[in-house]
């Protein structure tokens, strides 16, 4: 993203990667990692994106939020963030947002999001793509995290593993922190749990996570590319055009993680991610997160301290891992 003449949209918080590391050439492939954060994403995104995927041959890491849609209370906090009319105007988000998703958990009930929907975990692996969670309730992790309880964040985590497990017939493999917001209670909870890796918060290589001098076993594979919601407007807005600003970000002799929601790219933006795999495919492995934890175990991962960070087009504070 840093490197020369390849500036992140409006500058970064993240240092260029080294060579002969973990994010360099070794590692060259593209991830593809979809986080489904509500009941209208499991229920109409997943299947889109599903079809979308098989078109262009590739596999995907599903990370669901197990527990209760509360998105509502999400729109609520936003509405007060500063900055927010400026963000709706730009990425004109009330038209990517179906209003049951933008009232659920205050004047609609709160759905289960995979207790309702447990087949499609099941559809999601049959078609040849990983599983992972994506936190219990993603409202309360996003806006709670740092001031919870080590117990509190244990049991986000464990309710998570549980019904993952009794809908799967196996533990999860991967965990995605929701909105890629990590503490030391997290990276605490993630290791007790015995996931094989995190995909926690942003950044540009693999490393073993610090927080508040805890330094995390399992290892975190970083989201290290804009997501789409962070540049539509600011970079443009036209599926083409953006594809090709993606182009100039991604590292083609390096690994690249994205992160797109299934209730983005799986609705009004599925063109977007269109684009953007035509651009891809032809150049570089589109693997799985899992694909990429399985090349880390005989790497020596360097010790990352997690900081809180803004990142340009994303509202509230995110855990950035930067070595610098
Ligand atoms: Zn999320």
């Amino acid at each position: 993203m840093n490197s020369p003449g390849r500036r992140a949209p409006g500058g970064s918080l993240l240092p260029a990667p080294e060579r002969g590391d973990a994010g360099s050439a070794a590692l060259a492939c593209f991830a593809l990692k979809v986080d489904v954060d509500t009941f209208e994403g499991l229920a109409h995104g997943v299947p889109r994106l599903l079809r979308l995927l098989d078109r262009h041959g590739v596999r995907a890491s599903f990370f669901i939020a197990m527990g209760p849609d509360r998105s509502g209370v999400a729109a609520l906090r936003a509405f007060r963030q500063r900055g927010f009319l400026t963000k709706m105007i730009r990425s004109r988000a009330p038209s990517m947002y179906p209003w049951r998703t933008m009232l659920a958990g205050t004047l609609l009930p709160a759905k289960a999001i995979a207790g309702s929907l447990p087949a499609s975990l099941r559809e999601i692996a049959s078609a040849g793509h990983e599983v992972g969670v994506h936190g219990w309730d993603h409202v309360r992790w996003h806006d709670h995290l740092v001031s919870m309880a080590p117990e509190h964040v244990s049991r986000e985590i464990d309710a998570a593993r549980r019904l993952f497990a009794d809908i799967m017939g196996v533990p999860p493999r991967g965990v995605a922190a929701p909105g890629w917001q990590c503490s030391a209670s997290s990276l605490r909870a993630v290791d007790a749990a015995g996931f094989a890796y995190r995909s926690d918060s942003r950044g540009e290589r693999p490393c073993r996570p610090v927080c508040a001098d805890y330094v995390a076993r399992v290892p975190e594979i970083p989201t290290t590319l804009p997501t789409l919601d962070e540049v539509l407007g600011r970079q443009g807005r036209d599926p083409a055009a953006l594809a090709e600003r993606y182009g100039q970000w991604i590292h083609w002799d390096g690994l690249n993680v994205h992160t797109i929601h299934a209730e983005i790219e799986g609705g009004p933006c599925a063109a977007h991610l269109d684009c953007l795999l035509a651009r891809v495919v032809p150049r570089l492995p589109v693997v799985t997160l899992e694909d990429v934890a399985a090349r880390l175990t005989d790497v020596a991962l360097p010790e990352v301290e997690l900081r809180r960070g803004r990142l340009p087009g994303r509202g509230g504070l995110v855990s950035v891992a930067a070595s610098t």
